[in-house]
């Protein structure tokens, strides 16, 4: 344990202007993220953290672990535990199909597991953390939408167990789509998430046509809004690929500002940044975490978006279509 993690009093966090006991506040996470930069690199991993390495952020990680109450940290555990389980034995007899017709055999398949989403995307090197290999070049992407209800708690533990009962389940399911694509004679790993060590979850998900990148800094999806959670399966089973979708995210994004005004610590940035070479939505990583960990992972920015609202999406992408056609 560093010493950063053994000042830290679950019982008695400093207040936010001291971020949480840091005698020595790690390196911006902004910088580690490359805002402000106009070349290109692969992401640095910052805060969440499976692997043995200590991350810059890691004390705070380590105190968001600390602080949840037992009914949301046992998802985080036993989620743990079944991940053990991502790797298995390869069937045999391998069979080869034509990649079309495999993608939609292993979405019925998601489907079927208990996905509410699924597409297909090359691994990308926007993908893939900085210094990792992941062992297999394509992935099958996988969403599981909340219950509203609870996420209407944010910033709560109630909220809380709701996101982490989410992505245990959905990583139950790329488990099962996992052995279920190792049944087929190709190997498959199964990667849940907040802790993939490898890959980032939203680039993927963005590629493989789930949805676009909002102004709060999480996916869209017409579907769910941002009221979801993610996973995937990696595999070098031949499948056709899907295509990033266009559903106006950024045309309502970039007149509304309902994220940025109700996000406590101011984190969400109005316009576009630069990082790491790209123009595209950020929220200041400096300000969010320690309001995110204090609050049980917040998620205001994600409930209160109009997205996110039961049956909206499908709606909004129709107006906001009808007005960028009259335009
Ligand atoms: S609240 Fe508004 S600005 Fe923020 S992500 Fe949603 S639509 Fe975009
Ligand atoms: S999670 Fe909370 S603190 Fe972070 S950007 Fe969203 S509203 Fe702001």
């Amino acid at each position: 344990m560093s010493a950063a993690v053994k000042r830290i009093r679950p019982k008695d966090p400093p207040p936010p202007e001291y971020a949480f006991g840091y005698l020595d506040p790690p390196r911006s996470g902004n910088e580690i993220n490359g805002l402000g930069e106009r070349q290109w690199r692969p992401a640095t991993a910052v805060f969440h953290n499976a692997g043995s390495a200590q991350l810059d952020w890691q004390a705070l990680d380590d105190f968001f672990g600390l602080i949840n109450p037992w009914r949301v940290v046992r998802h985080v555990v036993a989620n743990a535990w079944q991940l053990r389980k991502r790797d298995g034995p390869v069937a045999r007899r391998r069979v080869e199909a034509d990649p079309a017709d495999t993608s939609e055999r292993i979405k019925d398949a998601a489907r079927g597991f208990g996905a509410d989403l699924v597409g297909i995307a090359p691994v990308g090197p926007d993908a893939i953390f900085a210094g990792r290999a992941p062992p297999h070049a394509t992935a099958i992407c996988i969403g599981l939408s909340m219950n509203q209800e609870k996420m209407a708690h944010v910033p709560h533990a109630t909220a809380a167990e709701e996101v982490m009962r989410a992505y245990r389940q959905i990583a139950r399911v790329a488990l099962r789509l996992a052995r279920y694509v190792r049944g087929l004679g190709w190997p498959a790993r199964a990667y849940g998430n907040p802790n993939s060590t490898d890959i980032l979850h939203i680039p993927l998900a963005i590629a493989a046509g789930l949805g676009q990148l909002g102004k709060h800094g999480s996916m869209i999806s017409k579907e769910h809004g941002s009221n979801f959670r993610l996973a995937a399966v990696l595999t070098d089973l031949p499948l056709a690929f899907d295509e990033p979708v266009d559903i106006a995210v950024d045309d309502l994004c970039l007149g509304c500002r309902r994220c940025v005004l109700d996000c406590p610590p101011d984190a969400i940035f109005n316009e576009k940044q630069w990082v790491r070479g790209e123009k595209r939505w950020y929220v200041d990583f400096d300000k969010c975490i320690p309001y995110f960990v204090k609050t049980h992972g917040c998620a205001i920015c994600i409930e209160v978006c109009p997205w996110s609202r039961p049956g909206q999406g499908p709606k909004l992408v129709e107006k906001l279509m009808a007005k960028r056609s009259q335009r």
